[in-house]
């Protein structure tokens, strides 16, 4: 046989498995990067986002390549396109930018749920829901395992996230068991990387901006509150295999690095990575911040054949790069 012929036959092959995937928010910090890893698989790619809380600026890399489409859209409203797989991953994540506009938040994961779940119900499509650990609230389980269904105030400022995005669970569960659709959900826990937007007050930015511009590093409480950090690579392989399980395995799985640091530590490491001189502050608990957070993340382990392959310092080697660049650029521009 010819090269050309096996090339032919190759691309065949690539074009029979490519797909063509939604990922809604996929201008976000993580749906730009699942953006990627998709297009890298040979895949089309229709990102729609309303950039609430992202900019092109995580995506223009992608603007002019033929197999990825960006449509402005709300996903509180309907949408109609053809697509073999949805990732719904659109709603905002960190505390600051949830809680800005609280009702907004609750109609993007309950109607932005009902609405993609009605595409993938209409399309045949497989649909993926980005849920969250904070679907545990403050948990008295710990570490965190699927089974345990959660201690989340319905009233509180974190509300409009966290029960939204139960409401979405339950959404994905009784499209699934009512109508038959192919769904999935994971659980997601803190995640961190580079395109992580520099001013939405997640902590891991946060400490990282501060340590490089010299200002103080804010902990909010005593900072004995702990969180498990999971690097965006890491996650973002393993949301692409659970979607590409079996169609029996619906989850919810929780996705996130096991290894559990109090806020202290984080600043501590940071601090140190960064050859830093800034001094500890310590200011107010947010309302219902919760206490502890760690996935037990043994049914990943088993379904998935995943687990996380870059550690925190590892993690933050790369993010601490990715942030010294764009404050070393933005002051270039200020500059001029
Ligand atoms: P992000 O804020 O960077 O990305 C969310 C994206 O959704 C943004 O581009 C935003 O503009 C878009 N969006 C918001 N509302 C929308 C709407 N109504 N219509 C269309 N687009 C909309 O956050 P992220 O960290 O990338 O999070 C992505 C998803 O993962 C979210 O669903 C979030 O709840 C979930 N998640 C993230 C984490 C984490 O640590 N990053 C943890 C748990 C769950
Ligand atoms: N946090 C902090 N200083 C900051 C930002 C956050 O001590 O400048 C704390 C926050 O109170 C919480 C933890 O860090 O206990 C993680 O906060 P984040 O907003 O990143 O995520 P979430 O609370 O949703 O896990």
């Amino acid at each position: 046989m010819s090269i050309n012929s096996v090339q032919a036959i190759d691309a065949k092959a690539l074009r029979q498995s490519s797909k063509r995937i939604l990922v809604t928010g996929g201008a976000g910090f993580l749906g730009s990067h699942l953006c990627d890893r998709l297009l890298a698989q040979g895949h089309e790619v229709i990102c729609v986002d309303n950039f609430y809380s992202s900019t092109k600026e995580n995506i223009k890399h992608l603007l002019d390549n033929p197999s990825f489409e960006l449509i402005r859209h709300d996903v509180t409203f309907p949408l109609y396109l053809e697509v073999n797989e949805i990732y719904n991953m659109a709603c905002p994540a960190s505390p600051v930018h949830y809680q800005h506009d609280p009702v907004q938040t609750t109609k993007t994961s309950v109607h932005g749920a009902i609405n993609m779940l009605g595409l993938a119900k209409r399309t045949g499509a497989k649909i993926l829901q980005a849920s969250t650990s904070e679907v545990y609230g403050d948990p008295v389980v710990h570490p965190q395992v699927e089974s345990y269904w959660g201690n989340v105030n319905p009233i509180g400022p974190r509300s409009c996230y966290d029960e939204g995005k139960r409401c979405a669970e339950t959404l994905f569960f009784d499209y699934h068991r009512q109508h038959g659709v192919q769904t999935k959900v994971v659980r997601i826990f803190n995640t961190y990387g580079p395109r992580m937007h520099p001013n939405d007050g997640r902590v891991v930015s946060n400490f990282i901006v501060q340590a490089l511009l010299g200002e103080a590093i804010t902990l909010y409480g005593d900072g004995t509150q702990t969180r498990s950090f999971c690097y965006v690579d890491d996650l973002v392989e393993a949301i692409i295999r659970t979607m590409n399980t079996n169609d029996d395995f619906i989850g919810p799985v929780n996705i996130g690095n096991p290894s559990e640091f109090t806020m202290v530590e984080l600043a501590q490491m940071i601090q140190q990575k960064v050859d830093s001189s800034s001094e500890l502050v310590y200011r107010p608990l947010p309302v219902n911040d919760p206490t502890q957070r760690k996935p037990d993340i043994s049914l990943a382990k088993e379904a998935l054949d995943w687990e996380p392959a870059n550690d925190l310092n590892a993690g933050l080697t790369k993010t601490i790069n990715y942030f010294r660049e764009r404050i070393t650029n933005e002051q270039l521009n200020n500059a001029t």
